[in-house]
């Protein structure tokens, strides 16, 4: 069964040879790490404990809670993170990550609303049986209310602060809340929550049966637009100022003249990342490098999950 999940799609999206390259191909290319998504991780991983911790019967301190990152930081560290920001520094991430913990410590203490559920939880959906189409998903963190209320809690450390109109809009949650409401029983109702940590901010949203369904069918057209890119072999590169974020960059055609395909990918490497920089409004910049660094973490999150490759 052919199994797809948001940071797919997006992968997809932000650039089609990145998606070739990464899941149709699967090159192995030595392993690299932009300093946002290992900070990402680091925090979710914090999270992730605290609320087991918490599960158990034992609410850490926020001083435990910040001694156990600064363990993991210093024990994941590996060369293959980069800072790609040129005037940061990697010090100033870490500040960033422990005050990130730090703010939704204070906020959410003693952490008793709700129960949860699960963190880091899997979750799937059959988009399409006929297809053989499934979704799949890990939820930062799941909370029962009682009474058949839901919540499905995201934790974003991007330095950008999205409008309410874009949660609004956001696809990934709304994908986590149709394979809640299948996974589990009398699901009255579901609120999206989206901590965005480096702004100490709460972003909540909901989403009508109709609005599902309309994503359903989105999504359907946008696998249906992969499968047949796969099928004719057609994944053009997108060259953007995402390419310093991107692994596949020593691989990709398009920065190697060698194996250029048009003319555009022909330019040179730094007229194109001008090029297209000035092609697209800088928030568009911005929100596809925030969904490319979510992108990359949940895909080693399913990398991490995925059984070894055969
Ligand atoms: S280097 Fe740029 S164009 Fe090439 S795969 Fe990566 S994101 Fe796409």
């Amino acid at each position: 069964m052919p199994t797809y999940s948001n940071s797919r799609l997006n992968t997809y999206e932000n650039c089609p040879m990145q998606f070739r390259l990464r899941y149709i191909d699967q090159v192995e290319v030595p392993p690299r790490e932009s300093i946002e998504a290992f900070l990402g991780k680091r925090v979710h991983e914090s999270l992730e404990r605290l609320y087991l911790n918490v599960g158990q019967g034992y609410r850490p301190s926020l001083q435990e809670l910040l001694e156990h990152f600064r363990e993991s930081w210093q024990k994941e560290w590996t060369d293959a993170v980069h800072v790609v920001r040129s005037g940061e520094t990697i010090a100033g991430y870490r500040l960033i990550a422990e005050r990130c913990l730090s703010a939704y410590y204070r906020k959410h203490e003693p952490f008793d609303r709700g129960r949860t559920l699960g963190v880091e939880l899997l979750v799937t959906y059959t988009l399409d049986p006929e297809r053989d189409l499934q979704l799949q998903g890990y939820v930062d963190r799941l909370v029962d209310l009682g009474g058949g209320h839901f919540e499905i809690h995201d934790y974003k450390t991007s330095r950008r602060l999205p409008t309410q109109s874009s949660v609004d809009r956001d696809r990934q949650l709304a994908l986590y809340q149709m394979a809640v409401q299948r996974q589990f029983n009398d699901v009255r109702s579901v609120r999206l929550v989206w901590h965005y940590l480096a702004h100490d901010r709460m972003l909540v949203s909901t989403r009508t049966p109709e609005q599902l369904r309309e994503l359903r069918e989105q999504v359907l057209t946008l696998i249906g637009v992969i499968q047949h890119a796969t099928e004719t072999n057609t994944f053009p590169a997108r060259v953007s100022p995402l390419c310093s974020w991107c692994e596949f960059q020593p691989v990709c055609p398009a920065w190697n003249p060698q194996g250029a395909v048009d003319a555009a990918v022909n330019a040179s490497p730094p007229a194109l990342v001008a090029a297209a920089a000035g092609a697209h409004a800088p928030v568009d910049e911005l929100q596809r490098l925030e969904r490319e660094q979510e992108a990359h973490r949940e895909q080693n999150e399913d990398e991490q999950h995925r059984p070894p490759r055969q």
